[in-house]
């Protein structure tokens, strides 16, 4: 066994982790950055099926000059290589669909758009903006019961649906009121999206090459078999390396993005924990399971489409996006790479068979004929080790853990208001900031 140390180790590359290593690079510290796979970016990377760019889970991804994910970018001076989607989205409801307008002001256009009446949407309207900048509603009843409480107009409840499905992981009666304005908020300051042009694996790759050129190291093909904690402080990690062979590397900080669960087992177990750590662990405990459907047809399904469409139409179907309308490196010439996902519509108790065969069966229904005419890619039900979110919008774990030196970053980690890739950045901006003081 050898023995090699740093001023830090992080475990797993996926949004999180990179994002942890280059702040910390950014710091100044040398930092190892080992991933069990060949790949970086977990479920921000991509593989290459019949010549298609397909993503292995993330497809919008902020990029505003506020995200956790471009100043991490930006603090090693990194172009993010994305095409901005801002306002390119189409929401599809029972009567029709809706393209948010360019310019802004769509919250309000859709609420009337779903209502068909005026009147009813500026008072509704007017209770969204009151629950923001008034009185934030408390996470003591969902954001289901608190529209309840307003409205009874289907068609709306249908747009949320569709929108907290497609952009939080789970549905309108799983997400505490306080956290859907909490996301509101945080969204709505200057933020930008979009989707990376030669594939999230590139954009993965390129802020992992200005890591290796800082002087800190990007190991893949490594796994992290144990974290080593002595005397209730970490000490380092045993990794099993590419070559095959079990090392021992030290390092009195390890940042794991593995999930605070793995965290726990990869550092001995619940008994290391302190005891409120070990209950917070267990409560709201379940992950938003994702159903990812990817295929290549000859034409696009909806041509001149270049956004994100999103439905509020469906009990399963949430997402589409052509990203070849989006970016032309994402497949050859003549041929249209098409994402779509499904939500379970009761997260805790999903029917992962039957509900991801309903969302085929309501991507025929929205679009009559194309299943018999695609090339099926990904046909992918997510959950477990590699879920949608590893924890329902505001019941994240926090960053830090009783023992000194290990922190999680990751979306199971989510900062209030965040969710999706920009919560994993956003836990590795909070645990850096821990760290380094630097608030
Ligand atoms: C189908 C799907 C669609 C999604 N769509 C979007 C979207 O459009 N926008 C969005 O923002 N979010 C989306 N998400 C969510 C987003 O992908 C995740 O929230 C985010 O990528 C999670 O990042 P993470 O930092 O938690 O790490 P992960 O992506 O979970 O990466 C963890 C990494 O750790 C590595 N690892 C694990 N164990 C070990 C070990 N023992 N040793 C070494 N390495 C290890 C893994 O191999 C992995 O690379 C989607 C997710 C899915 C599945």
């Amino acid at each position: 066994m050898s023995n090699e140390n740093f001023d830090a180790i992080v475990i797993g590359s996926g949004m999180g982790g990179i994002c942890a290593a280059a702040r910390l690079t950014g710091e100044g510290m040398r930092v190892l950055l080992i991933e069990k796979s060949p790949y970086l970016g977990g479920r921000c990377g991509h593989r290459v099926r019949d010549d298609c760019l397909v993503t292995t889970g993330a497809l919008m991804i902020p990029m505003g000059p506020s995200s956790a994910i471009r100043q991490a970018f930006d603090i090693l001076d990194v172009d993010m290589d994305m095409v901005d989607l801002t306002g390119r989205m189409r929401y599809r409801l029972a009567h029709g669909d809706y393209d948010l307008p360019p310019g802004g002001g769509g919250l309000y256009g859709m609420v009337e758009f779903a209502m068909q009446d005026e009147a009813a949407a500026k008072a509704l309207f007017q209770r969204i903006t009151d629950a923001l900048f008034k009185w934030t509603p408390l996470d003591t009843i969902s954001i289901r019961e608190w529209f309840d409480q307003y409205t009874d107009n289907r068609e709306v409840k249908n747009l949320f649906q569709g929108y907290c499905a497609a952009l939080m992981g789970v549905n309108l009666h799983e997400i505490p009121a306080s956290d859907f304005f909490a996301f509101l908020k945080y969204s709505s300051k200057g933020s930008r999206f979009g989707m990376s042009t030669h594939g999230n694996g590139a954009l993965m790759d390129s802020l992992a090459d200005a890591i290796n050129r800082r002087g800190s190291e990007v190991r893949p093909r490594t796994g992290c078999k144990r974290i080593i904690v002595d005397q209730g402080k970490v000490i380092g990690v045993e990794v099993h390396g590419a070559d095959g062979s079990d090392q021992v590397i030290t390092a009195p900080l390890v940042l794991s993005n593995t999930g605070p669960d793995s965290t726990v087992m990869l550092a001995g177990g619940e008994h290391l924990f302190e005891k409120s750590y070990v209950k917070r662990l267990h409560r709201n405990a379940a992950d938003a399971p994702i159903m990812h459907i990817s295929f290549v047809m000859d034409e696009p399904l909806i041509p001149g489409f270049d956004g994100c469409m999103v439905f509020g139409n469906t009990r399963n179907l949430i997402y589409l996006e052509i990203p070849s309308q989006i970016s032309p490196e994402i497949s050859p010439t003549g041929k249209y790479l098409h994402t779509a996902y499904g939500a379970p519509a009761d997260a805790a108790n999903p029917d992962m068979k039957g509900e991801f065969d309903n969302t085929l069966a309501e991507l025929e229904e929205n679009f009559p004929g194309v299943t018999d005419r695609v090339t099926f890619l990904v046909k992918a039900k997510h959950r477990g080790q590699s879920p949608g979110m590893r924890r329902w919008i505001g019941y994240g774990m926090p960053v830090n853990t009783p023992i000194e030196g290990l922190y999680n970053v990751g979306d199971g980690c989510a900062p209030r208001g965040t969710i999706g890739t920009e919560s994993a950045a956003a836990s590795a901006r909070e645990a850096v900031a821990m760290i380094t003081g630097k608030r």
